[in-house]
């Protein structure tokens, strides 16, 4: 088993700040994969691991995954995100201490490394940290509310499909088409509501029935049950709930010309994007189509206003666009185009700074 020594050791990344706080035994770690394009920017992960190594690989493969999120939109932020590896859920004074420590790390950073809410943070916990540093994003102070990124990603995933549409069918139309969302939580709400609006027929899927079928008889919408997702016939199957839904098991039993949605890490290994381009249905890279609410929180925490952060998110169809178009001319899966184009889009930032 690696240690927290090696896996430093053996990272490609730019490097990581470490902290153990006694009072709580837990580790907190800041991994900077890549400034190339900007500062770095990505969530807190407060979760239990069996070991703080475990933890380390957490926060340096997520950090990975930024560096790519960023660079495939070519917006000027670099890849970094960190893990709070705690021995137990924290609440109260214990978890508003910790933050605080927490947010003390991320001060001495002086900017180089913002973080906003993932996996067991909250907006909340943003505003806690906002007592130690601006670099956190997730609260509206002017409003004092919660920022909610999910709305902005369902409005990426939206436009991100009707790119898709269009490289399939030849037109962007929600009519007559068909979409199965599956997992209708903070991003497939607002996403079915939408595509509703847009004229779609939808079928929702969640292992939360009651809340499947509430959304359903809202939309006059179909509710499928979740071991029938893969196989219903549908035009765009939306993953919205978790990763690792396409894989060498669901990919033959998928019916639809199209897979856009919003879940991180839906390919379960890299081969499964060249399994769904041998079967002729277009793949919408998850961390390109998802990456409008990361894309939005730091510009709502600033005060930009609506129109400037929807316009931001709205860039990611041209963005998918680009990349449709490339895949289609090298006849490859686009998730090895979006790779590509991450890359390149580094190798030009590294040239620029020399
Ligand atoms: P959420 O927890 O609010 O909703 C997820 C929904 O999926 C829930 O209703 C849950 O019951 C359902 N679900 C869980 N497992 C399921 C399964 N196996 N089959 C069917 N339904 C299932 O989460 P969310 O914030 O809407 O995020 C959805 C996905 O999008 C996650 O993978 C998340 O990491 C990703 N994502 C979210 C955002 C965001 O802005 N919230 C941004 C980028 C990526």
């Amino acid at each position: 088993m690696d240690s927290v020594q090696q896996l430093i050791a053996d990272w490609d990344g730019e490097f990581v700040v470490t902290s153990f706080d006694a009072d709580t035994g837990s580790w907190i770690f800041i991994a900077i994969h890549d400034t190339t394009l900007g500062p770095a920017l990505g969530g807190l992960r407060m979760n239990t691991y069996p070991t703080e190594a475990d933890g380390l690989r957490d926060a340096m493969r997520l950090a990975e995954g930024m560096t790519h999120k960023w660079a495939a939109l070519g917006l000027p932020r670099g890849g970094g995100k960190s893990v709070v590896a705690a021995p137990r859920k924290l609440t109260g004074d214990t978890r508003c201490k910790l933050l605080h420590r927490y947010g003390r790390t991320v001060a001495s950073l002086r900017g180089t490394y913002a973080c906003g809410p993932d996996l067991g943070s909250t907006p909340d916990d943003m505003r806690t940290i906002n007592d130690e540093t601006e670099h956190a994003h997730g609260w509206d102070h002017r409003r004092n509310q919660p920022l909610d990124p999910g709305p902005y990603t369902a409005l990426g995933v939206f436009v991100g499909m009707r790119a898709s549409l269009r490289q399939v069918f030849g037109g962007d139309d929600f009519g007559g088409r068909t979409v199965l969302i599956q997992g209708v939580g903070d991003v497939g709400i607002p996403l079915a509501r939408q595509l509703s609006t847009a004229g779609a027929t939808l079928a929702l899927t969640d292992i939360d029935e009651a809340r499947a079928t509430q959304l359903a008889t809202e939309l006059g919408a179909s509710v499928v049950p979740p071991e029938a997702a893969y196989a219903h016939p549908c035009d765009i199957y939306a993953p919205c709930a978790v990763g690792a839904t396409l894989n060498a098991t669901t990919i033959p039993q998928l019916t639809c010309r199209i897979v856009a949605g919003s879940a991180n890490n839906q390919l379960a290994e890299v081969a499964d994007g060249t399994r769904l381009h041998g079967r002729g249905i277009l793949y919408a890279p998850d961390y390109v189509i998802n990456a409008g609410g990361a894309a939005a929180l730091p510009a709502l925490s600033a005060g930009s206003d609506e129109a400037t952060v929807t316009e931001r998110v709205r860039g990611i169809e041209h963005t998918l666009d680009e990349i449709f178009a490339e895949a289609r001319e090298h006849d490859e899966a686009p998730a090895t185009t979006a790779r590509r184009r991450v890359e390149r889009i580094l190798a030009e930032g590294r040239a620029g700074r020399r």
